[in-house]
């Protein structure tokens, strides 16, 4: 099993933390690797910076697995309740194991406050995260004007609104907790472009957080670029206004053809399910369709704010 900590440099100069989550979903290796290949790096190079910057693995079981999840996705895990409930059902499940993401949610929130009571500043998260069609990078953006700041130095189209369609993601959790986050979907799971799209998110991170700075970082200004080619003509900002949820018992099916961001007229076919067909009821960006075989996210809808 991968550890839970993949990298940590540690400068004895107080400044902020950054802590980098890869893995959160088992399918999803690339944000590890990302995380893996710019922070040992840096470790080899010495590059100089302030405080902290951590990498940390997710859901370790469904890794070994390369499953999205075991029993319940990781990434909707983290409401108050249900830590509190995995804390309970951990430490009374003995002799009969509990289920593997109640251990994962447990040992994940400790990584992470032992991580958080030492920081000697501000401590900003990144969570990295792959789809499983393919399409251009973005981000999820918190709700504060302090996520969207560290946002903004990241190239790539930002969904507002995300985060509150999806109840218990890791992200919303820590801003809850007085984090800065920002959450990266870097592309298609196993494709070479979408860890370079994270290695760049990575790099850019590193500097938006004011760990290192940006002239210590010879390759940031490439980095920062391929985050912009990867936009392409695609909005910066995308506000999200609906989710379509499913049931295993909806028969769903995304129709062909969808990436990641996709902009759809007007009576354009999106999906299908036991009722029929699912059509766009106005000119929007259709976003996040389900081309796999778990999840509760069929797609999501939205629009560009700029
Ligand atoms: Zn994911």
């Amino acid at each position: 099993m991968t550890p839970r900590q993949i990298n940590r440099l540690a400068s004895s100069t107080p400044g902020p933390t950054l802590i980098i989550v890869g893995g959160l979903h088992g399918n999803e290796p690339a944000g590890m690797e990302a995380a893996r290949i710019v922070l040992s790096r840096l470790r080899h190079d010495k590059t100089p910076h302030v405080g902290e910057v951590v990498a940390l693995a997710g859901n370790l079981r469904a890794l070994v697995a390369r499953r999205r999840y075991l029993d319940r996705d990781l990434n909707r895990q983290w409401t108050e309740e249900r830590v509190a409930e995995a804390r309970q059902a951990v430490a009374a499940a003995t002799d009969d194991p509990a289920e593997a993401e109640l251990h994962e949610t447990v040992e994940l929130a400790d990584a992470i406050e032992t991580i958080m009571a030492r920081a000697r500043g501000p401590v900003f998260v990144l969570d990295l995260h792959t789809t499983s069609s393919e399409g251009t990078p973005f981000g999820v953006v918190g709700p504060t004007p302090e996520h969207r700041a560290f946002a903004a130095h990241f190239a790539l189209p930002c969904m507002v609104g995300l985060e509150t369609q999806l109840p218990g993601v890791l992200t919303s959790y820590l801003g809850r907790r007085g984090c800065v986050t920002f959450a990266v979907e870097g592309g298609q799971h196993d494709s070479a472009k979408a860890r370079d799209h994270l290695v760049a998110a990575v790099t850019v991170a590193l500097v938006a957080s004011g760990v290192f700075q940006k002239h210590a970082l010879p390759d940031y200004d490439a980095q920062s670029l391929v985050l912009e080619h990867a936009r392409g003509s695609l909005p910066k900002l995308i506000e999200v206004l609906s989710r379509h949820a499913i049931a295993p018992d909806h028969d769903f099916e995304m129709a062909p053809g969808f990436s990641t961001i996709h902009p759809t007229p007007a009576g354009t076919l999106i999906a299908r399910d036991r009722s029929g067909e699912i059509r766009a009821s106005n000119d929007c960006l259709v976003l996040l369709p389900l081309y796999q075989a778990q999840g509760a996210d069929g797609f999501f809808v939205g629009r560009a704010l700029d």
